[in-house]
């Protein structure tokens, strides 16, 4: 073990300070690092279930919100926490004090809502460790070009730990949650998941953008390009040498398996507009509206029928149906189809691996197992690491299942 001062971004998610209790026990893991005479910084999220809460009051107000008063809204919960974890901090000995992103400064751009992280400004905090002070920073929030407070969409406390340890050039950034690491799938659905000591960037980017949530997508992407060295573990079980999981260069792993990992979102919703003529350019009059509605097309399927007739099927977030029947509506009179049909009871499953780039036979694999099941395959698509799927989300656990043990993944 390394006796050389390391600096270390330490992030908590919100079950990791779910109630005092657990922010205590936060606190006193800090202390932990900090007693081993290590420079900590800590991230941390809302309280578990505050920022659905707030999301849910603003909705309930208007569905369609004011980006600028729902990120002042949804913001809170962070601010809460950080105080909270300093005083908790302060309770044992250890000088601490909160960072609200816009005293950082910690700037994004004007998305609000889904803010991109512009710049973190590392001399603040650099300045409050170097005095020995740890800084809490609220997770989540940041300061846009107004000069108004604005979030980095949902699970986006993981992107602010990367960005702030790339600010202050940390040796590592740990992220503490509720699970002791990445798994094969999500452990919560899968009992036999097998942890993963490490995870190649590219597979935990693609694995994130399908779905598994244990680390929000852009956090991956950020660390990846700044190389900050990424490690999962959990807040509740006793910390040795082995805990967490490692997400490293595709290089640092010795024993690249075929399949790394499985993943669900249940976040997609179907769309197939029917019955249109099928002529040059109809793809272009179905998407362009989509994409100029600001709504992303994720699966696309298109069935040509005998008698001159297409159809055409896609997926969407389910944030965006609505906002894509509305476009596909306001075209009608150019994209001339017979009807639109939407289903919203779809789950995306997907299958990750580096070693799919050269090996055949993986899809076939697949389609073998959810066949056997009588599992219907809907849409289909593909990437040079995955392979997805929509199926009926009431096989969703079944499948995930199935498909685990068809790759051989399930621990022993
Ligand atoms: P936090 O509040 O700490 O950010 P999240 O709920 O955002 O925690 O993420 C942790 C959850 O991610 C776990 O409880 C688990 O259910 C889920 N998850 C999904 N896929 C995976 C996976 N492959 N490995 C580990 N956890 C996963
Ligand atoms: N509290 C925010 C959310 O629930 C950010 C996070 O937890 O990462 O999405
Ligand atoms: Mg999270």
């Amino acid at each position: 073990m390394s006796t050389s001062p390391t600096r270390i971004v330490m992030k908590f998610g919100g079950t990791s300070v779910a109630d005092l209790d657990r922010i205590r026990a936060v606190a006193a893991r800090v202390k932990e690092e900090r007693d081993k005479g290590h420079q900590v910084a800590v991230v941390v999220s809302a309280m578990a279930g505050v920022t659905n809460r707030m999301v849910g009051y603003c909705h309930a107000l208007d569905p369609m919100a004011d980006a600028r008063e729902y990120d002042a809204v949804v913001a809170s919960g962070e601010q809460v926490t950080s105080g909270l974890t300093a005083i908790a901090l302060q309770a044992l000995g250890v000088p601490a004090r909160s960072w609200q992103g816009w005293q950082i400064p910690f700037r994004t751009d004007d998305a609000h809502g889904k803010a991109r992280i512009e710049d973190v400004e590392g001399a603040a905090l650099l300045a409050c460790m170097e005095q020995g002070v740890v800084p809490v920073v609220a997770g989540f929030q940041g300061v846009a070009p107004d000069q108004r407070i604005s979030t980095l969409g949902r699970g986006g406390s993981d992107t602010s730990a990367v960005a702030v340890a790339a600010a202050i050039k940390a040796d590592r950034c740990d992220i503490y949650t509720d699970v002791d690491g990445i798994y094969t799938t999500d452990p919560r659905i899968v009992k036999k998941a097998r942890k993963l000591e490490r995870i190649a960037f590219e597979e935990m980017l693609e694995l994130a953008s399908v779905g598994a949530k244990v680390l929000q997508t852009r956090s991956v992407g950020l660390a990846m390009k700044e190389k900050v060295r990424v490690r999962v573990l959990s807040s509740f079980a006793p910390m040795t040498e082995q805990s967490g999981s490692l997400v490293v260069d595709e290089d640092e792993i010795m024993e690249k398996e075929l399949v790394t990992g499985i993943a669900y979102s249940l976040d997609e919703a179907k769309i197939s507009v029917r019955r249109i003529p099928d002529r040059p350019g109809i793809a272009a009059a179905i998407f362009s509206p989509l994409t100029a509605a600001r709504v992303n097309v994720d699966m696309i399927v298109q069935s040509v029928g005998s008698d001159g007739m297409t159809n055409m099927t896609f997926t969407v977030g389910k944030a965006d149906q609505a906002r894509a029947l509305a476009a596909l509506e306001a075209e009608s009179d150019v994209i001339q189809y017979g009807e639109i049909q939407t289903d919203s009871d779809v789950v995306k499953i997907s299958v990750v691996g580096i070693g799919m780039r050269s090996h055949s036979g993986m899809a076939s694999t697949m389609f073998e197992t959810l066949a056997e099941r009588g599992i219907n395959v809907q849409v289909i698509s593909t990437s040079e690491i995955k392979i997805s799927v929509l199926i009926a989300a009431e096989y969703m656990e079944l499948a995930v299942r199935a498909l685990h043990t068809a790759y051989g993944l399930d621990a022993d």
